[in-house]
């Protein structure tokens, strides 16, 4: 959002297109890079202050570098950016707090059963690589069910924060307390903190679509 502040200059172009650029109309050009028009496609007003071979895959108008945000369709210029996050991301306020105390929640219930499984000795390693990820994955899917079809930018970061948060006094606590106190047993005690990372970086995967 740095770059937001590179105002177009002239009225020239945008209303329309770049004339002096003889680029063909935006308007009906998604065949040229195979993007299909979506809801959030919108009326690109971005118009290049210098010189660019690089165009925006939405509205073709001339991109500048600078300016340029990468999508998984192409470079796109920072007014699509601005009016995709816009009706894409719906959440409320509430809707956060919502997120923040499901993830809370289950990072309590997978604290403790990843400190359960942590001490079941030579086996936890193995149980927790399959286990972190499928908590992850479960959280990821209880917030999705919670609330529908909602989506927030930062869901997937408060989800993240509130989990650790919630596992924190189960797994990462014990491991600090035994490292404090310079026991052996703090190496076993890593496993259900690696459960942990391993269940919020799938949970961050799955939410950050
Ligand atoms: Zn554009």
């Amino acid at each position: 959002m740095s770059t937001q502040n590179s105002t177009p200059p002239a009225q020239s172009g945008a209303t329309g297109i770049p004339a002096a650029t003889g680029i063909p109309a935006a308007t009906g050009i998604p065949a040229a890079t195979g993007v299909s028009p979506s809801p959030y496609d919108i009326e690109c007003q971005y118009v290049a202050t210098a010189p660019t071979t690089l165009r925006c895959s939405k509205c073709n108008r001339p991109l500048m570098t600078k300016d340029a945000r990468r999508t998984p369709t192409g470079y796109v210029c920072p007014y699509y950016v601005k009016a995709r996050v816009a009706t894409f991301y719906t959440a409320k306020p509430e809707q956060y707090v919502i997120v923040a105390l499901v993830a809370l929640a289950l990072g309590v219930v997978g604290g403790v059963v990843l400190r359960l499984i942590g001490n079941i000795g030579l086996f936890a390693i193995i149980i927790t690589l399959f286990a972190g990820p499928a908590m992850g994955g479960l959280v990821a899917e209880a917030i999705r069910r919670v609330l529908g079809k909602v989506r927030g930018q930062y869901f997937w970061l408060t989800a993240a924060i509130a989990f650790v948060v919630g596992a924190a006094y189960f797994t990462v606590l014990p491991v600090l307390v035994l490292f404090l106190v310079v026991s052996p047993s703090a190496l076993f005690a890593l496993i259900p903190v690696v459960g942990v990372g391993l269940a919020v970086s799938t949970m961050i995967a799955r939410m950050r679509i």
